[in-house]
């Protein structure tokens, strides 16, 4: 017997818990059990070619929105080149219409729906002939005579029963590790599946611990705890969050979904006290209009949520990830503005504006006819239009969506955007004004390099600023290029620095300067330090017009220090240095 549990993940670097756990869980019968994963970005005929060749007896995919399309096409290819092969779906994107499915599907013979470990336990059990399918739980599968049977649900399991998913950590080499103490929400958004299941279980922490030493051990680098709430049990949350620090070894980082009007003083006081990039906290703040908030069931105070995310980010050690949803009841294209620079003003290191996703199953389907909801009818069932949001103005905020995307979260424009931002009357409007640029430049539908990015962005702040501003902006610019990279080819809008090359060399070349800037770096030569770190020289005050101040000088030189990066922000270290034997002359 040969089953086949097959992940379609949304990017190569994800990896699909559902279906380890599956096999981790299913007893004596693991070793027939074989993952597959792929990604949505391969071609549906190649992963047709790789299921057909493993000659399997049973194939089942773990389906949700991002690639319920593909798998769709895939095992209707699979089972009419093979219809011997038996086809299982199991997942959340399955798990609400299990009837209507199997009945338009028919090239599906079942669907395990819910959780599904014991599910696929007895399924196996089943397929090795000591159970009947009759007498399992959680499932709904065709008869031989293309009858459809449902069975009723099943019983939440135990969490702290489960088996430990990661075994082999070289499966996960440059991939990032998902990974969970709970399962169920005590919230109740309309638009999420979690809230539907009312039930908050938890793992057992004892476990837990034993689980996290061995990513600490094998020193992964990024885990994703996919809790719903992390710290919907503060007992829970903070013992876990005891053993990250005092187990940590520096090198993993711990990601967690949290609701931050929960946090209390104590967890504050302890989390600024984390090494700067232990963990990194996601927040959905989805909107800040308290209408739309509590027609979508959300109790959360939006200014004590903004209190707290300032007092995180002041600590300056933990990368916050705030999340705002388009196209949710009571809010149009005024109001969701309003949101947009409530949140925008907190600061976020990611910043997610996302669309409402009508899911089956939620509340927020139910409530679609009463506020209007348009939504593409096939997955991932995405807002179109809504009561209080044109088609267009969707597109409009598409087009924001773009930019914070390519100028903001990429984190390589950090200074300019902050300082251009005050040309206009608010972060909104510079964005807006940056898409209706690409738009109307052609630049929208052409995928342009990091470099041509700044170029851009270059341009179109020239529209809005004067010759001695648009120098300005060009040094800052200049400034947020070196802080991610020591750029090999310098682009032709940074001004020269020719007329300081013998300067440059002569301060790597200076003892002095070994003594006073150059920590780290005594195992390499003068040239190697030059090579792997950058001066620049600004004829403007930097330093101070990156604090938000006006500056006085006319001249300061930077050195950009790649070997000593922020950890959380990973920017350079820069040093304003003294460069001695400038030519005054030759400079100006
Ligand atoms: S959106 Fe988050 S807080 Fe709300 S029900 Fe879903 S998981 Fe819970």
């Amino acid at each position: 017997m040969k089953i086949l549990l097959v992940a379609v993940n949304a990017k190569y670097i994800h990896s699909n818990l559902a279906v380890y756990s599956l096999k981790a869980n299913c007893g004596k019968w693991e070793s027939q059990v074989e993952l597959m994963e792929y990604s949505i970005n391969q071609y549906p005929e190649d992963i047709l070619q790789s299921l057909y060749k493993k000659q399997a007896d049973i194939v089942c995919f773990s389906c949700y929105i991002w690639n319920i399309q593909m798998i769709e096409q895939v095992a209707e290819w699979l089972k009419m080149v093979a219809p011997g092969i038996q086809i299982w779906l199991g997942g959340p994107e399955v798990s609400f219409d299990v009837k209507e499915r199997l009945e338009k599907w028919s090239f599906v013979d079942g669907i395990m729906y819910g959780e599904g470990e014991s599910t696929f336990g007895d399924l196996m059990a089943c397929w090795n002939n000591t159970t009947d399918a009759e007498a399992i739980d959680g499932i709904g599968h065709r008869h031989s005579d293309g009858t459809v049977d449902i069975h009723p649900p099943r019983d939440f399991v135990d969490m702290s029963l489960l088996n430990f998913v990661y075994t082999r950590p070289e499966d996960f080499e440059n991939k990032i590790i998902y990974y969970e103490t709970s399962r169920g929400c005590p919230f109740q958004c309309s638009y999420c599946l979690s809230s539907v299941e009312k039930q908050v279980r938890f793992r057992d922490t004892e476990l837990v611990k034993e689980e996290l030493q061995q990513f600490i051990d094998w020193g992964i680098p990024q885990v994703k705890f996919v809790d719903r709430t992390f710290n919907c049990r503060r007992e829970h949350s903070m013992e876990i969050l005891h053993y990250i620090k005092e187990h940590d070894r520096g090198k993993t980082n711990f990601h967690f979904e949290i609701t931050a009007d929960l946090l209390t003083e104590e967890e504050l006081v302890f989390m600024a006290g984390l090494r700067p990039g232990l963990i990194q906290l996601e927040i959905g703040v989805q909107s800040t209009n308290p209408e739309t908030l509590k027609a979508i069931r959300r109790h959360v105070s939006f200014e004590k949520l903004s209190e707290i995310v300032r007092r995180i980010h002041q600590s300056k050690n933990i990368h916050q990830h705030l999340d705002l949803i388009a196209g949710l009841p009571f809010e149009g294209l005024e109001r969701f503005k309003q949101s947009f620079n409530d949140v925008y003003d907190l600061k976020p290191e990611q910043f997610q504006l996302g669309f409402l996703k009508v899911l089956k199953g939620s509340y927020m389907r139910e409530m679609a006819e009463e506020y209007g909801l348009i939504y593409r009818p096939e997955p991932p069932y995405e807002v179109l239009a809504t009561n209080w949001l044109s088609y267009e103005d969707i597109l409009a905020l598409k087009a924001v969506e773009d930019m914070v995307e390519v100028y903001y979260n990429s984190r390589q424009f950090e200074n300019s955007l902050e300082w251009l931002e005050k040309y206009f009357s608010s972060a909104f409007d510079m964005y807006e004004a940056l898409a209706d640029y690409y738009e109307k430049e052609g630049l929208k539908e052409i995928s342009h390099s990091r470099m041509s990015r700044y170029k851009i962005f270059l341009d179109f702040a020239g529209q809005y600023l004067n010759q001695e501003n648009q120098s300005v902006f060009r040094q800052l610019l200049t400034y947020d290029l070196y802080l991610r990279e020591n750029v090999k080819s310098r682009p032709e809008w940074a001004a020269s620095q020719d007329m300081y090359k013998s300067a440059y060399v002569e301060f790597f070349r200076k003892d002095e300067s070994r003594g006073k800037y150059f920590e780290g770096y005594e195992a390499y030569t003068t040239k190697q330090i030059q090579r792997m770190t950058h001066v620049e020289h600004f004829n403007v005050d930097i330093p101070a017009i990156i604090r938000g101040e006006a500056g006085s000088r006319k001249s300061v030189y930077l050195w950009f220090d790649y070997l000593h990066r922020d950890p959380l922000t990973w920017r350079s270290q820069t040093i304003e240095v003294t460069i001695d034997e400038i030519d005054e002359e030759r400079e100006s």
